[in-house]
C-alpha cells in the first residue's frame, strides 16, 4: 500500500541531486540548480499518468483541497456536499475555505452515493466534493451528472487513489478539480506533500497563485518583481520532498502491479466464504487496490471478524466505524465544535449543528464494514499465512 514500502536508490538519487546543489526551493535560482526542478518535473509526470492537462505539487493533500476549493471560487457562504467516511481533511478543507461542510450519504462504494444528493442541496449548496476512499472509486459518473444538471462544481479527494481509474479515465479528472496526498503513508509519498490536478487553465492559475502568497510566477528572475493578482497563502513543497516523490511517482506502476496482484490472492481466497460480500467498485479494472474491503451480515459480526483477525496476527484490518480519524461517529471534536479559535464558517447564518447529524444508512454500511490493507512487500510465504490466518479467523 504505501510507497515507503519501496524506497531505493532512485529516491537517494533525487535528493542527492537536490542536496549537491543546495537549492530547496522549487522556484528560481536558475544558475545554481543545475538542471534539477522536481517539483515541476513530477507535476509534468503526473500529468502524464492521470492524463490532466495541468498539474500543481504543494505541501499536503490537505493544502490541495484548499488551494482546489479557492481556486473553484469555493468560500465563504457556500455549502459543500461531503461524505462521513473519509479522513477528517476532507471537512477540514471546506471550513478552511470559510465554507460550510455539509454530510451526505455513502453508498456500498464506501464514497458518495449520487442517489442520495437531492436530499441535501439547498439555494446555498456550490460544490460536491467526493472521497474517492480506499484506492477505489465513487460512482463518479452519476456524481458528475448531478452536478452538471444541478449546476454544481464537483472537486474530487482522490488523496487515497492515486493511479486509479474509471472507464479508462484517472480519479481526479471527472470535476472541476481533483486532489492527491502524498504523505507518508499514501500510495506514493513525498514525506509531505499534495497535488492539485485539472483541465482548466484558468483553475490551474489560481492554485499555482494561492498556493505561493499570490505569485503570478511571470516576474523571471526576479521573485520580488512577480505582481500578486489575489491573496494566497504558503502551502509550498520543498524540492526535496519532490525528490522524493518524483522517485516514487516514477515506481507507480510497479506499485500498482503488485498491489493488484496480492489484493487478488487474497480476494480469490475469500471467495467461497459464504457470509462475506465485497465492496461494490463499479470499475474493478480501475481499482488501484490498496484495501480490500469486505461486509459482514451484521455490526456484531463484523466487530467479532475484526477481532478475530486480529487474534489470528491478520493485522492491518480496520475497522472503520469506531476509527477516530475516518468516520463521522467519532469526530467528536467537529461534533462539539472544538476549536483553538473562531472559525471564520461560524459567521455563516445556518451553520447546522453537527452533533446532531446522524446518518444511519451510512453507519449501517460502515458499521459491517472492514478493510484490510494491501502491502507491497508481502512475500508469497506472507500472504499463504495470512490467508490460512483468515480462514481461523472465520472458523467459528
Ligand atoms: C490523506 C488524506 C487527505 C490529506 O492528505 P495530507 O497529505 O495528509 O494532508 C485528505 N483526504 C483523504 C481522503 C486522505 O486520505
Amino acid at each position: 500500500m504505501p510507497g515507503f514500502e519501496i524506497f531505493g536508490d532512485e529516491e537517494r538519487k533525487h535528493v542527492g541531486d537536490v542536496l549537491e546543489t543546495g537549492v530547496l526551493f522549487r522556484y528560481g535560482f536558475e544558475q545554481a540548480r543545475n538542471g534539477h526542478f522536481k517539483a515541476a518535473e513530477f507535476e509534468k509526470k503526473l500529468c502524464e499518468i492521470t492524463k490532466a492537462n495541468h498539474a500543481h505539487l504543494c505541501a499536503s493533500g490537505t493544502a490541495a483541497l484548499a488551494t482546489a476549493l479557492a481556486a473553484c471560487g469555493i468560500g465563504a457562504g457556500d455549502e459543500v456536499i461531503i461524505q462521513p467516511f473519509t479522513f477528517v481533511a476532507t471537512f477540514e478543507a471546506v471550513i478552511m475555505a470559510g465554507a460550510v461542510p455539509i454530510f451526505s450519504h455513502i453508498d456500498e462504494t464506501l464514497c458518495l452515493d449520487p442517489d442520495r444528493l437531492e436530499d441535501v442541496v439547498t439555494e446555498k449548496t456550490r460544490a460536491v466534493l467526493p472521497v474517492h476512499m480506499c484506492g477505489a472509486m465513487a460512482r463518479i459518473n452519476e456524481i458528475k451528472n448531478f452536478c452538471d444538471k444541478r449546476g454544481l462544481i464537483l472537486v474530487e479527494d482522490a488523496c487515497q487513489s492515486l493511479g486509479a481509474t474509471f472507464g479508462g479515465r484517472a480519479l481526479g479528472t471527472f470535476g472541476k478539480a481533483g486532489c492527491f496526498s502524498f504523505d507518508a503513508v499514501k500510495t506514493v509519498t513525498c514525506g509531505e506533500g499534495g497535488g492539485i490536478i485539472t483541465n482548466s487553465a484558468q483553475v490551474y492559475e489560481k492554485c499555482d497563485q494561492y498556493a505561493d502568497h499570490g505569485h503570478d510566477h511571470l516576474g523571471g528572475a526576479d521573485r520580488g518583481a512577480d505582481d500578486h493578482p489575489i491573496i494566497g497563502t504558503n502551502f509550498r513543497i520543498s524540492e526535496l520532498n519532490a525528490a522524493v516523490g518524483l522517485a516514487q511517482l516514477n515506481k507507480l506502476d510497479q506499485i500498482l502491479e503488485i498491489q493488484r496482484k496480492n489484493k487478488m490472492a487474497i480476494k480469490n481466497a475469500m471467495a467461497d466464504i459464504s457470509e462475506v460480500t465485497f465492496r461494490y467498485i463499479p470499475d474493478p479494472l480501475g481499482d488501484s487496490a490498496t484495501f480490500l474491503t469486505f461486509f459482514l451480515p451484521t455490526q456484531d459480526r463484523a466487530k467479532e471478524i475484526a477481532k478475530r483477525l486480529s487474534d489470528n496476527g491478520v493485522t492491518g484490518c480496520p475497522y472503520w466505524y469506531d476509527n477516530n480519524w475516518h468516520y463521522l461517529k467519532e469526530w467528536h471534536h467537529l461534533k462539539g465544535m472544538k476549536r483553538s479559535a473562531r472559525l471564520s464558517f461560524e459567521l455563516n447564518d445556518q451553520l447546522p449543528d453537527y452533533s446532531k447529524v446522524v446518518l444511519e444508512e451510512s453507519d449501517n454500511i460502515i458499521n459491517r464494514a472492514i478493510s484490510m490493507q494491501i502491502m507491497l512487500s508481502w512475500t508469497k510465504e506472507d500472504i499463504e499465512k495470512r490467508i490460512q490466518g483468515i480462514m481461523n479467523a472465520f472458523k467459528g
